[in-house]
């Protein structure tokens, strides 16, 4: 298994230098050697889940997003239950699982599931073509999803770009 920190420094929640500086820039959080724990145990009868491969774990008010490696939700989906009754031990906080994608109208899609946004655009600012994500919701869909200061928090982890959402 693949985590945001190495495995042993979570298993003994002693840092090395490397991952202190992750904790230190704010990378990861106290959140990222719990959940990681909580994976690893669950590894140990679930033993597919050794495969798995995680990218970024961000935490909002109300959520806690694990992002996966594309192609990595089809190997928990035979634990998820599981998973999820263990890590609502650890916090009463929704947890869901995304996978990493460069498909920008897939995630925005997984994401605001069942919303459907009313577009999504990618723009390209001056002067040095760096890219923001434009995404519509229709206003009457806005007390049924996350903030938009959580919604670009997640969508830029998952694509390293920042996003705007707006509502019409
Ligand atoms: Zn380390």
């Amino acid at each position: 298994m693949k985590l945001t920190l190495d495995r042993l420094c979570i298993t003994s929640k002693r840092l090395c230098n490397n991952c202190n500086k992750k904790l230190e820039r704010g990378i990861v959080s106290e959140v990222d050697i719990e959940i990681g724990n909580i994976l690893l145990n669950a590894a140990k009868s679930q033993k597919n889940l050794n495969n798995l491969s995680v990218t970024n774990i961000i935490e909002t008010s109300g959520s806690i997003y694990i992002i996966l490696q594309s192609g990595n939700l089809g190997i928990i989906s035979n634990s998820k239950d599981h998973l999820l009754s263990q890590l609502a031990k650890y916090s009463d906080k929704q947890v869901t699982f995304l996978e990493k994608t460069k498909n920008t109208k897939k995630l925005i899609e997984d994401l605001l599931s069942p919303i459907i946004p009313v577009s999504t655009s990618t723009v390209m600012l001056p002067p040095d073509g760096e890219k923001e994500l434009k995404v519509q919701v229709k206003q009457d869909d806005k007390s049924k999803i996350l903030s938009s200061m959580e919604l670009s928090q997640v969508t830029r982890a998952i694509l390293g770009m920042y996003a705007h959402y707006t509502y019409v």
